[in-house]
Parts: structure tokens; C-alpha cells; sequence
């Protein structure tokens, strides 16, 4: 009995024992828990602010590239104006010096002068896609013959080189698809510029396919196939950044600055696509331009764009009003509209605009949006609140608005327009407002500049005095615009519309700013089509600012 008293005690004693441990691992596992859940709280807290800091960083990251890309942008414009006159100045000395030794500084001047605005122009143009603030032009265009140009524009460097170079259209590829032609032929000649100067032996093939079309839209691939150096496997992916190049090749030999391919890129990017390189070293590259969903047409919509024909129509008497700040805008508005019988009123900020329309009720309003004061979002939303004039047109005419003002003002205003306004667009836009009559092509007045009347009333004081040696200066360039426009010389045109540009800028006479811009755009990107017409504009110029200034 006591025996199994005593053994009963040790098995209480033990079982104590065992409860005792087990509680005190029931605390332990408690507190174990408690700590891990502790530390599982904590460790939340701790993702949650990284994922905070990762978002800040990120913001500040893509705030500083944007700074970046704006400085760079703004930085490049600021350069772009001297290096206009460094140029312009070095053509005219070229034409009077004849000593051998300043010929050939002055070519050097030349030559480096070219090669720093090709190099600004490039970073202006990466660092406004990086910006958000490089806008496509969408249209329908024959990227067949851009392909086809690229053969003409390359010819002579190939066949200096002893290479082949081959330009295949699939005979199935859409003869018009909606792109920006102008960005195509960039991308087109920076790769094909590529391949044939990393070549130096056999052929380069510029390749267009498409695949099927459905619900009016195909997939386009361009390939430029080249049998050159290629690229090691580790620097491919490298080649696309920006200042970047193959890693040891010589720069002596090859040049380049490293950012076509950049540029190129984002631009097939912003066509909803893409560019991918397959090389193998020492045997050849192949780069891909894969654009998606691009929207197939008809090749009439082509022709029916393509050179920017003024309607042949003949308005009704009406009222315009232009509002806009500029007063070569409104001019050049008057010009454009001089030959109809319209009254154009001109209001040079909104205010004034409501105003004036108020006053004359006018059949239609063209609204510039950037204005002192009243600007032309803010009067436009007036004037939808007026009762008398809530139902006129307004078209809105904008260089660059910013994004969510773009989007607001197309929602309220009946059209849109983006500057440099074409004649043929305005009135295409006016036929879909003002009452007209269809005219025989002939029967239309045709003439630019014949009977138009600037007034000199709106000059202020500075430009009335400065404009004349302007005038005097287009004069003394006639002779090197009639040399370019039966030579054609890119370079030289190039050069000469820059100068152009800078002095338009310069004297505050936009028109000839804004067509030399276009001028040395269409001549960088070797637009062939474009450039004799463009050229042949500089006599309307001159006629307008002669009109300008009453000769
Ligand atoms: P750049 O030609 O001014 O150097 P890019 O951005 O157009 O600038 O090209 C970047 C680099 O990519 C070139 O310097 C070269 O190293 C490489 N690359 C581009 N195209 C080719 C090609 N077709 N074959 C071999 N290398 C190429």
C-alpha cells in the first residue's frame, strides 16, 4: 500500500513536473508567438514604409528625369539659336573669302558647326520624347515609298562602301497605313544609316512585311538586315541607351554620338511598338521595327493629304474672328483668308475676343489657347455661356497646350488645329463650318501674295524700324536660295533654313521662323518630296513681309 502510495506520489510528482514544463512551454511558445507576431507586425510596418520609400524614390526619380529631359530640352533650344548664327555667318564668309588657308578654317568651322546642331537636334529630340512633349502627327501615309526613298537617300554612300544595299516591299504590304511618316522615315534612316556604316563588306536589305490585315488594322515589321560587324551578345541589350555605343569600337572610324538608336526606339515606341536587335558578332545585325495594330487605309486618303490642297470653294460673305496674342498669327490668318469674301475681325486676347464677338457675332471664332491675361480655354468657356454666341464654331488653333487643357478644350470647342496652320487646313477646317460653293480648281484664286493686304497698323514701333533690314537681308540671300533650290544640296539647305530660323527669331518675324524650321526639318530627314515646294515658299515670304512693311 504505502509502496503504491509512494509510486502513486512519484507519478503525481512527475506528472507536476511534465505540467510545470508543458506551462512553462505553453509561456515560451506564447511569448514565442507573440514575439513572431511582434516581428510579423513589425516586419509588415517595415515592407509598407520600403514600399513607401521605393514610391518616393521612384516619384523623386522620375521627377529628376523629367528635370532633366526639360533641362536638356531647353538647354538644346538656347544652343540651337547662337549655333544659327555661327553658321549662317561662316556660309556668307564663304562666299567673299578666298585665301586657301581661311578657306579651310572656315570649312573646319562649317563641318563641326554641322555635326554640334546634328547633335543638339538629337538631344532635343530625345530629351522631348523623354519629356512627354515630342507629339506624333498620325496621318495616313505610303510607307512603301518612304522604304523605296531610303534607297536614293543611301545609294552613293553604299556603292562608296562596295555594298549592296536591297529595299524588298512585300507585295502584300498595305499601300496606306496611319502613321507619322516624318518619324518613320527618322527611324528608317538612323538604322539603315547604321547598318550601312557598320558594313563593310556585302549587303544591306531594308525589308517591309506585313501580316494580315483585320478589323483595319495590321502589324508592320521593318527589318534592316546587314551583313557588318554585329555586336557582342553582352552589349546588345547596352546599344539602346542613350550616349551608348559598342564597348572598344573606334571612334575615329565610326563617329556617332549614341543616340539614334535611343531616339529611334522611343519613337517606334510612341507608334505603339518596338525595335529588337538579333546579331551574331562578326557575321551581321538585323534590327526590327515591330509596329502593332497599325491602322491600314486607302491609298486615296494618301493623296488627299498628301500636298496639303486648298479646297476649291468659294465662302459666303461672313465674319472670322481670330483671337490670338501674336500679331503675325492673325496676319497670317488675313493672308490665308484675303481672297474670300470673309471679314476677319482681330481680338489679341480673350477678353477683348468676347468682346468683339459680342459686338459683330461672327460666323466662326479661331481661338489661340496660350494668351496673356484671358487665355483661350477660360474665353472659350465664356462664350459657351453666352447666350447669343453659345452655338458659334470655334476652332481652336495651339502650338503646344499642355495635355489636360488639350483634352478639355477638344471636348468644349467644335475643332482643333495645331500651329503652323497650313492655308489648306484652315480652309479645309472653315468649309465644315461657313456656308460655301464648290468651285472649279481654276476659278479658285490661286495667287499667294498678289493682292493681300498686310496692315503695318498692328507693327510696333521697334519692328517697323527693324523689319527693313530684314528685308534687306532676304534680298541678299535670294541668290544662295536660288542655288539650293536647283542644286538640292541637303547640307547646304539644311544650313541656310537654320539661319533662317534664327534670323525670323531673331527680328520676331514668325513665319519665317516657323518655315525654316520645317525647312531644315524636311531637309535633316532628306524629305525629298516635301523640300522643293517648301523652298519655293521663301518668294511668298519675302512678298509678305514687302506687303508688311508697305514697299
Ligand atoms: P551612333 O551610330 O551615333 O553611334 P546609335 O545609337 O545609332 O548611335 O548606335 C549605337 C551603337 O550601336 C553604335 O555606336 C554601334 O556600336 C551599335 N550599332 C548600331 N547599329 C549597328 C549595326 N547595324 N551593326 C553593328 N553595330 C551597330
Amino acid at each position: 500500500m504505502a509502496d503504491e502510495l509512494k509510486k502513486a506520489e512519484k507519478e503525481v510528482r512527475v506528472l507536476r513536473r511534465k505540467l510545470d514544463r508543458s506551462e512553462e512551454n505553453r509561456r515560451l511558445l506564447e511569448g514565442i508567438s507573440e514575439r513572431n507576431s511582434n516581428l510579423f507586425q513589425n516586419f509588415n510596418a517595415e515592407i509598407e514604409s520600403a514600399n513607401e520609400q521605393l514610391a518616393e524614390a521612384r516619384a523623386e526619380a522620375d521627377q529628376a528625369n523629367q528635370a532633366k529631359s526639360a533641362f536638356l530640352a531647353s538647354m538644346s533650344h538656347e544652343i540651337r539659336t547662337p549655333m544659327n548664327a555661327i553658321l549662317g555667318f561662316s556660309e556668307i564668309l564663304s562666299g567673299t573669302v578666298r585665301d586657301p588657308q581661311q578657306r579651310e578654317y572656315l570649312d573646319a568651322i562649317r563641318t563641326s558647326g554641322n555635326s554640334l546642331l546634328g547633335l543638339i537636334n538629337d538631344i532635343l529630340d530625345l530629351s522631348k520624347v523623354e519629356a512627354g512633349k515630342m507629339e506624333l502627327e498620325f496621318r495616313p501615309c505610303d510607307a512603301a515609298s518612304v522604304c523605296h526613298d531610303m534607297s536614293q537617300i543611301f545609294v552613293q554612300k553604299a556603292s562608296e562602301k562596295g555594298i549592296e544595299l536591297v529595299i524588298e516591299v512585300a507585295d502584300d504590304f498595305p499601300g496606306a497605313v496611319v502613321l507619322d511618316e516624318l518619324r518613320l522615315r527618322q527611324i528608317l534612316i538612323n538604322l539603315t544609316g547604321n547598318a550601312i556604316k557598320f558594313t563593310a563588306s556585302g549587303s544591306v536589305t531594308l525589308r517591309a512585311i506585313s501580316d494580315t490585315e483585320h478589323d483595319g488594322v495590321a502589324n508592320l515589321t521593318f527589318a534592316i538586315i546587314d551583313t557588318g560587324l554585329g555586336i557582342p551578345d553582352d552589349q546588345v541589350d547596352h546599344i539602346f541607351g542613350a550616349f551608348e555605343q559598342t564597348k572598344g569600337q573606334s571612334a575615329a572610324k565610326f563617329g556617332g554620338t549614341g543616340l539614334g538608336l535611343a531616339i529611334s526606339k522611343k519613337l517606334s515606341q510612341m507608334m505603339g511598338g518596338d525595335i529588337r536587335v538579333e546579331s551574331t558578332f562578326g557575321e551581321g545585325s538585323s534590327f526590327l521595327v515591330e509596329l502593332k495594330d497599325v491602322g491600314v487605309t486607302t491609298s486615296d486618303d494618301v493623296a488627299a493629304q498628301g500636298d496639303d490642297q486648298v479646297p476649291s470653294v468659294s465662302f459666303h460673305a461672313g465674319k472670322v474672328l481670330v483671337v490670338d496674342d501674336i500679331v503675325y498669327n492673325r496676319m497670317l490668318i488675313r493672308t490665308y483668308l484675303n481672297e474670300y469674301d470673309l471679314e476677319v475681325i482681330e481680338a489679341s486676347d480673350g477678353n477683348e475676343g468676347l468682346e468683339l464677338a459680342q459686338q459683330h457675332k461672327p460666323d466662326v471664332i479661331l481661338m489661340d489657347v496660350a494668351m496673356p491675361e484671358v487665355g483661350g480655354l477660360e474665353a472659350t468657356n465664356w462664350l459657351r455661356d453666352d447666350e447669343n454666341l453659345k452655338d458659334t464654331p470655334i476652332i481652336v488653333i495651339t502650338a503646344a497646350a499642355m495635355k489636360e487643357e488639350e483634352e478639355i478644350l477638344r471636348q468644349i470647342s467644335d475643332s482643333y488645329l495645331k500651329k503652323p496652320v497650313s492655308k489648306a487646313q484652315l480652309v479645309t477646317e472653315l468649309v465644315r463650318f461657313l456656308p460655301h460653293d464648290e468651285v472649279e480648281p481654276d476659278q479658285a484664286i490661286t495667287a499667294v501674295g498678289s493682292d493681300r493686304h498686310w496692315s503695318s497698323d498692328d507693327l510696333s514701333e521697334e519692328q517697323r524700324t527693324e523689319l527693313p533690314e530684314l528685308q534687306k537681308l532676304l534680298a541678299d540671300s535670294v541668290s544662295t536660295w536660288q542655288e539650293l533650290a536647283e542644286t538640292l544640296t541637303i547640307n547646304d539647305i539644311e544650313i541656310f533654313a537654320s539661319r533662317m530660323q534664327g534670323e525670323g527669331h531673331r527680328f520676331g518675324f514668325m513665319p519665317l521662323e516657323i518655315w525654316g524650321e520645317r525647312l531644315a526639318t524636311q531637309a535633316t530627314l532628306f524629305d525629298m518630296g516635301s523640300l522643293p515646294g517648301t523652298l519655293a515658299e521663301f518668294e511668298d515670304l519675302r512678298q509678305d513681309l514687302d506687303s508688311l512693311i508697305g514697299v
